[in-house]
């Protein structure tokens, strides 16, 4: 036996894509293998590509769900937990009418009190949020599973009844389970984590769902740790990280803008392809620039700019804004009074572009 094969950590990448390499391993091997290297356990999820398709919900589970969304018109003002309750509780086929019935004689044996307010039947949507559908047993045994790794310190049964009230919404659940967690002894830093918010970027640092792994450049790139559920791995993913993707992403395109802009700028004025503003006068490119509609003033960017915020903040609105279109007035300094002005689109665009970094 070579030493990589009495090392089963080391030997980790192979096991974690293959079970079958495992069963070849003696039987001693094999459990810790399997305790420590379980195949979900040791994938990663950095990029979108790596979710999983996601299984048809099978055909208990649609009629089940088909039933919820009827009796959620028939009952808009009932929250969707009473109907999920008698539907698992009932297994006539003829349940549909059996519970409308239960419903109109006899509501507050089954409602007790959870009824959805105006305000939250205005919001109702066309269709169920997936939160509130009935789930396949094998996303309830990968929510379960991952809810045992996270909050170790908790009995199973307090788990079990706390996912279950979310109806296995495992984001949902969290702040629950953290909350107990915390007032429980085994309380840790990390459970400070409150709350099903966008996860910030100072807090996906140490966010415990978050596994933080090298790229092949070197940067540190979010990831979530596969589930064995490819609905939960999806969900999970798009709850935690495309968001941070998302805010990385608006960064480097940030950084990229000035980059090309500053290129631009020597270019262009190693070309002597950039213009005089008719306000700061400084040499700016045409990118960057807009023009007054009586005179085609050439105006930067950073002069439209600064003329609004000195209208907003300031005392300059009734000089500088146009009463009936809410235009500016051209700020180019000119011997005799320009008419002109800059329309709210330049304006925008001065705006936008100002925002991305242009200097
Ligand atoms: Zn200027
Ligand atoms: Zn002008």
């Amino acid at each position: 036996m070579s030493s990589k094969d009495r090392n089963p950590r080391q030997s980790s990448p192979s096991l974690s894509t293959s079970e079958e390499s495992s069963s070849e391993l003696p039987s001693q091997l094999q459990l810790h293998v399997q305790s420590h290297e379980n195949p979900h356990k040791s994938r990663y999820i950095v990029d979108e590509s790596q979710l999983e398709p996601i299984a048809p919900l099978p055909h208990d589970i649609l009629s089940l769900n088909n039933d919820l969304e009827r009796l959620c018109s028939l009952f808009p003002d009932i929250q969707i937990e009473v109907f999920r309750e008698m539907l698992s509780q009932l297994s006539d086929e003829s349940k549909l009418f059996v519970i409308t019935d239960m419903l109109l004689k006899n509501p507050d044996i089954y409602v007790k009190g959870r009824r959805r307010t105006v305000d939250q039947q205005a919001e109702r949507k066309a269709s169920i949020p997936k939160t509130e559908a009935f789930r396949t047993p094998e996303y309830k045994t990968a929510v379960q599973r991952l809810a045992f790794r996270e909050f170790k310190g908790l009995s199973r049964s307090t788990i079990n009844a706390v996912l279950s009230e979310s109806n296995y919404s495992y984001l949902d659940a969290r702040p629950t389970l953290v909350d107990i967690s915390s007032k429980s002894w085994k309380f840790t830093f990390s459970a400070l984590i409150l709350g099903r918010k966008p996860v910030t970027s100072s807090e996906a640092k140490t966010h415990p769902l978050i596994s933080w792994r090298t790229s092949e450049g070197g940067s540190p790139v979010p990831s979530v740790r596969a589930t064995g559920n490819a609905e939960l791995d999806r969900e999970l993913f798009d709850d935690l990280i495309l968001p941070l993707k998302t805010l990385e992403k608006d960064t480097r395109d940030k950084a990229d803008h000035a980059l090309a802009l500053s290129i631009q700028t020597e270019e262009a004025e190693a070309c002597e392809a950039t213009y005089e503003c008719a306000c700061c006068y400084t040499d700016v490119v045409f990118e960057e620039m807009t023009t007054c509609t009586a005179e085609s003033h050439m105006v930067c960017f950073r002069c439209v700019q600064q003329s609004i915020t000195e209208a907003v903040f300031g005392q300059g609105w009734q000089r500088s804004i146009h009463k009936d279109t809410g235009a500016l007035r051209c700020p180019a300094v000119c011997s005799n009074f320009c008419e002109g002005c800059i329309s709210s689109d330049h304006i925008r665009r001065a705006m936008d572009g100002t925002e991305k970094g242009a200097r």
